[in-house]
């Protein structure tokens, strides 16, 4: 038996003359045979913060960088992000080390903004029912990479990308980061099975965010290569020079250190599935 999705969902579903999708990213391309990993803190700090991830993540072989300059965070209180500022940090850092980068975006109105910063928008999975957000990207000249909310189901998740691809982006990149569930000891619960579902349903490149997907450093690298394993086509890992310094997601982040390890540990498994861990 194999899994069907509605046939509603045209520009998201595979096809026989769209098995598979490549979206390039400067000279990195995400869904080919190597496996790209982004790695970088959850929110840009400061210069200096960003700038010394930037190159962590470079020298442990990582192809992009990440970083949110406007954080979408449940309270009020909680740091917002630096916003422009913090989208100048990321594009200097991006100078330093050639690394392309990810951020994100919320409100339509900062796309255009965002869009001159970075290398890939994303959308953040308590953005991916922003009808008007999706809208605007899919008029976007960036690839866009589209985290699944946190109680989509996988149908919901593919039209969310159908609103991009339908609006004339084609560039979408599919991003698991874990969905609710009941239990309390990680913050979300993986789901890997998503990834082997989604190459029998979609042509669209996925990759895996293990450190929203549970919260916790230590599951990061099991779950990274479990990721991989499956089939993902690359990972996003939040990785910050001084975790118990950080400004949001400190206890999921792994210090430099611990990245350069899992970079390591993951080449066997990539080769395990004939694929390889793309390096810089
Ligand atoms: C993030 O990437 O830092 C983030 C906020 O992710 P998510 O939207 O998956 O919670
Ligand atoms: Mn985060």
């Amino acid at each position: 038996m194999s899994v069907k999705i509605s046939p509603r969902i045209k520009l998201a579903a595979k096809s026989e003359d769209r098995e598979s999708t490549q979206v390039t990213v400067g000279d990195v391309l995400i869904g080919g045979e190597k496996i790209v990993v982004i790695a970088g803190p959850c929110s840009v700090e400061s210069r200096e913060q960003i700038i010394e991830a930037a190159r962590a993540v470079k020298a442990a072989g990582a192809s992009m960088l990440r970083g949110g300059a406007f954080k979408p965070r449940t309270l009020p209180y909680s740091f917002q992000g630096h916003g422009v500022k913090g989208l100048k940090m990321l594009a200097e850092a991006r100078d330093e080390t050639g690394l392309p980068v990810v951020t994100e975006v919320m409100d339509p109105a900062d796309v255009k903004t965002v869009e001159d910063y970075t290398d890939v928008l994303q959308v953040g999975a308590r953005n991916v029912q922003n009808y008007p957000l999706l809208k605007r990207l899919g008029e976007a000249g960036k690839p866009v990479l589209l985290k699944r909310g946190l109680a989509s189901t996988v149908e919901e998740w593919l039209s969310a990308a159908e609103y991009i691809l339908h609006g004339g982006n084609p560039d979408v990149i599919l991003c698991e980061r874990g969905i609710r569930s009941f239990g309390k000891l990680t913050r979300f619960t993986l789901d890997l099975a998503v990834v082997p579902l989604l190459k029998e349903v979609s042509h669209l490149p996925v990759v895996v965010d293990p450190s929203h997907g549970t919260g916790v450093r230590s599951l990061v690298s099991p779950m990274s290569k479990a990721a991989v394993a499956a089939g993902a086509d690359g990972l996003i890992v939040e990785v910050h020079p001084n975790p118990e310094e950080a400004m949001s997601d400190g206890p999921q982040s792994l210090r430099p250190p611990e990245f350069m390890a899992l970079m390591e540990e993951l080449k066997p498994v990539a080769r395990s599935v004939k694929r390889v861990v793309a390096g810089r």
